[in-house]
């Protein structure tokens, strides 16, 4: 089974991902590990991934391309994979769809979790530190016992970092939604996509996975 995973942050798209690889014993293939293990172990493309990075370039489609080829390669994607992180644009998209004809390979699904943006916005906007202590909390998932006490200090000021600030994240998200469009677009008309309403439980969400999956 060769899937690929797709979801905007905070959609809970690492859980998912924990369980299928769990389930179908195949391997995770996110581009972070990738680019990792091809800088650690200096091969070609790694070596030339991170020399745009040392220089705070982005890596051209080419070399991240390739980096995804070497490891869609190897023999332990023989029984599937799970692929997070890739294609993050048209262009990579249909890169891969090349790459998987040369491997002689087919996507045979894209799964999306989907979960509506103002739910997002509250699960990522939702951390809030205290001034006086550093204790973290989140609005949401793990709040004050006395709303506007801290838990740890009995500090009274709260503050939130930029990075989780609601405008923060609203931008965030809304810049991922701008570049996944396309993507989806593209194996919807493939008819590859598969949506999965993600602002449920955790079972209830991997339930509808395994639906797809078998
Ligand atoms: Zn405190």
């Amino acid at each position: 089974m060769n899937l690929i995973l797709m979801g905007l942050p905070g959609a809970g798209k690492g859980t998912q991902a924990e369980r299928i690889i769990a389930e179908y014993n195949i391997p995770h293939i996110s581009t972070g590990d990738m680019f990792r293990a091809a800088m650690a172990n200096e091969t070609a493309l790694g070596l030339k991934a991170k020399s745009y990075m040392d220089n705070g370039d982005l890596v051209p489609d080419e070399v991240t391309n390739g980096i995804v080829k070497e490891r869609l390669a190897e023999s332990d994607t023989d029984k599937g994979f799970l692929l997070d992180g890739f294609p993050r644009t048209l262009d990579q998209a249909q890169a891969l769809d090349a790459m998987m004809k040369d491997l002689g390979k087919e996507i045979d699904a894209v799964i999306e979790i989907n979960v509506p943006e103002e739910i997002l916005v509250d699960r990522l906007a939702g951390r809030y530190m205290c001034r006086d202590c550093g204790a973290t909390y989140h609005k949401v998932f793990n709040p004050t016992k006395v709303e506007g006490t801290c838990d740890r200090c009995g500090g009274h000021d709260f503050y939130q970092r930029e990075d989780d600030k609601p405008e923060t994240v609203k931008n965030r998200l809304a810049v991922n939604v701008k570049s996944s469009e396309p993507i989806l677009a593209y194996y919807k008309e493939k008819g590859l996509l598969q949506s999965i309403d993600g602002n449920r439980e955790i079972d209830a969400v991997f339930a509808d996975v395994k639906n797809i999956i078998e």
